[in-house]
C-alpha cells in the first residue's frame, strides 16, 4: 500500500549540528519543516561518534570573540537548562576557547528545541533517492523498516555530512585534495573513572603510548592525541585510533570500523598501565560510529577559498561566520597541523557556498559546504556547522515561501533570529 506523507515547505536530510540548526532556521522563518535522520537520535558526529567539543563558536587563539549565536546558542541554552554540568568553556591544549559537552544531554536538548519550534522529525529514516525535474528536486525517496516512501517539498537542505543528497541527485561533488586524499577518520571512545586532575595533555598521552608500544602492546597507531574532559566529571572522550578513508562504499567502511575498534581495547590497556590518572578507568562507549572529518563535499555556486580563510575576508553576502583556522589531519598516525591566522578575527561564508551549483532548490550546510581543501579544514568544525546550517535553513525557507533567496534577505532573517552575520 502506498504510504502517504504530508508535503512540506522544507525537507532537511541529516540531523547533525548543521541539520538541527537548519531545521530551527527554516521553522523560525515560517516554513513547515521536516528533518530526516537515519539514526535514532540527533547530533550526528557530536553524538553518534562522541566528538564532545564544540570548536568555532569563538575565534581562535587569544582574545576570543564570539562568532556563532542563533540556533547554536539555543541548543547550548537548552543543554544548560537540562543540566548546568552538561557543558563548560575550556581553553584547549592548542590554546583555543572551546565548549566541552556531554553528548547525551546534547541529544535531549536537540529533541526539545526542535519540538519547541514545531519541526517534524523522522528518525530511523534514510534518504535513498532523489527525483528531479527541470533542475529542481521535487521529492526524496526514503526507507524505514516498513519499506519505502516519498517526501515532497519546495526546497531541500543536504546536511548529511557526506553530501548524500547532492550525490544521489547526480550533482557534482568534490573529494579530497589534488591527490584525492581526504582528512583522517577517527573512532572516538569514552572512559569513566578517570582522575581528570592529572595531566592528560597530548604530551602525557604520547609518553604513555610510546611506553606501551615499547612494552609490546599491539595495534596502537597514533601516539599523540586529545583527551577531552569536562569540569567536575570523571568521564573523558579520547580521540586516537585513526585511518584514511578511500570511499563511502560499505566494504571499505566496514574495514575502517573493524580496524579502529580493535585499536580501542589496546589503547585502554595502554592508558590503564602507563597514563597516571587512568589506572582505574573503564571503557564506557566506543563511537558508536567512526567519525569522518571529511568525505564528499558539494560543488556550490561559489567556493570558500584558502585565501578567504587565511586573510579573514569579510563580504557583504556573508551568511555565516567562520572563526576556526585550517586544521589539517592528513596522517592517520600524527596530530593535526594548523595554519595560523590573526587572533580575534573571522571570515565570512557566502550564500553561494551553501547553494548547489546545478540544482536550484537544493542547499547544503555543515562539513559538506563548497570549499577548497584548505578552507574545508577550517569550516568543518561544529560551531561553524551550526552557523552554516542556520543560514541554509533560512535560505531554504525563503526559497520555498518567496521563490528566491538572496543574501540580503537571508542576512536580515538571520539577524532577526539572533544569528551573528
Ligand atoms: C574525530 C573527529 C574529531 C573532531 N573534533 C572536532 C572538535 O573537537 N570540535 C569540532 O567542532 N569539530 C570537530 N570535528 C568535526 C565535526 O565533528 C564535524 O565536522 C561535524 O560534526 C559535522 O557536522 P554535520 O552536521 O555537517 O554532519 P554530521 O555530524 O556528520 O551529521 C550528518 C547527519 O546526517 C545523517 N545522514 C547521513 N546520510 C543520511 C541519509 N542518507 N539519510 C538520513 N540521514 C543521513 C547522519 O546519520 C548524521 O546524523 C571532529 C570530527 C571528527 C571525525
Amino acid at each position: 500500500m502506498e504510504r502517504e506523507i504530508k508535503r512540506y515547505d522544507v525537507v532537511i536530510a541529516g540531523g547533525g549540528t548543521a541539520g538541527v540548526a537548519a531545521a530551527i532556521g527554516a521553522a523560525q522563518a515560517g516554513a513547515q519543516t521536516l528533518l530526516l535522520e537515519r539514526n535514532p537520535y540527533l547530533g550526528g558526529e557530536a553524538t553518534h561518534s562522541g566528538v564532545a567539543a564544540f570548536c568555532g563558536f569563538f575565534t581562535c587563539g587569544g582574545n576570543p570573540v564570539q562568532v556563532v549565536a542563533g540556533a547554536g546558542e539555543q541548543i547550548l541554552e537548552e543543554m544548560q537548562r537540562l543540566s548546568p554540568a552538561s557543558w563548560n568553556y575550556v581553553i584547549s591544549a592548542t590554546g583555543n576557547k572551546n565548549i566541552n559537552f556531554h553528548p547525551e544531554y546534547l541529544k535531549c536538548a536537540m529533541d526539545n528545541v526542535l519540538e519547541k519550534n514545531g519541526v517534524a522529525c523522522l528518525f530511523h529514516t534514510r534518504v535513498t533517492g532523489v527525483h528531479t525535474e527541470n533542475g529542481r528536486i521535487v521529492s526524496v525517496e526514503c526507507v524505514d523498516d516498513e519499506g519505502g516512501f516519498t517526501v515532497a517539498a519546495d526546497a531541500f537542505v543536504d546536511t548529511t555530512g557526506d553530501a548524500n543528497v547532492v550525490h544521489l541527485a547526480g550533482a557534482e561533488t568534490l573529494w579530497g585534495d589534488a591527490d584525492g586524499q581526504v582528512q583522517a577518520a577517527t573512532l572516538p571512545f569514552r572512559l569513566s573513572g578517570v582522575d581528570t586532575s592529572q595531566d592528560l595533555s597530548p604530551a602525557a598521552v604520547e609518553r604513555a603510548v610510546v611506553r606501551a608500544k615499547e612494552a609490546g602492546i599491539p595495534y596502537l597507531t597514533k601516539e599523540k592525541g586529545f583527551v577531552l574532559k569536562r569540569e567536575g566529571s570523571h568521564q573523558v572522550s579520547v580521540l586516537l585510533p585513526s585511518v584514511m578513508p578511500k570511499s563511502m562504499e560499505s566494504r571499505e567502511l566496514s574495514k575502517m570500523e573493524l580496524d579502529t575498534r580493535r585499536q580501542v581495547l589496546y589503547y585502554v590497556e595502554a592508558f590503564q598501565k602507563y597514563l597516571p590518572g587512568m589506572e582505574n578507568c573503564e571503557l564506557t562507549v566506543i563511537g558508536p560510529s567512526i567519525g569522518f572529518r571529511e568525505t564528499r563535499r558539494m560543488k556550490g555556486k561559489e567556493r570558500v577559498t584558502a585565501d578567504d580563510v587565511l586573510s579573514r575576508r569579510k563580504r557583504p553576502d556573508g551568511v555565516a561566520r567562520g572563526g576556526w583556522k585550517p586544521e589539517i589531519h592528513k596522517d592517520a598516525n600524527k596530530m593535526a597541523e594548523y595554519l595560523e591566522v590573526s587572533e580575534g578575527s573571522w571570515f565570512d561564508i557566502p550564500l553561494g557556498a551553501l547553494q548547489c551549483a546545478s540544482i536550484g532548490n537544493l542547499f547544503g550546510a555543515g562539513r559538506l559546504i563548497s570549499s577548497e581543501e584548505t578552507a574545508f579544514a577550517a569550516v568543518r568544525v561544529m560551531g561553524t556547522c551550526f552557523a552554516t546550517g542556520h543560514a541554509a535553513g533560512v535560505a531554504a525557507a525563503l526559497q520555498a515561501k518567496e521563490g528566491r533567496a538572496d543574501a540580503a534577505r537571508v542576512r536580515a532573517e538571520l539577524e532577526r533570529q539572533g544569528a551573528l552575520v
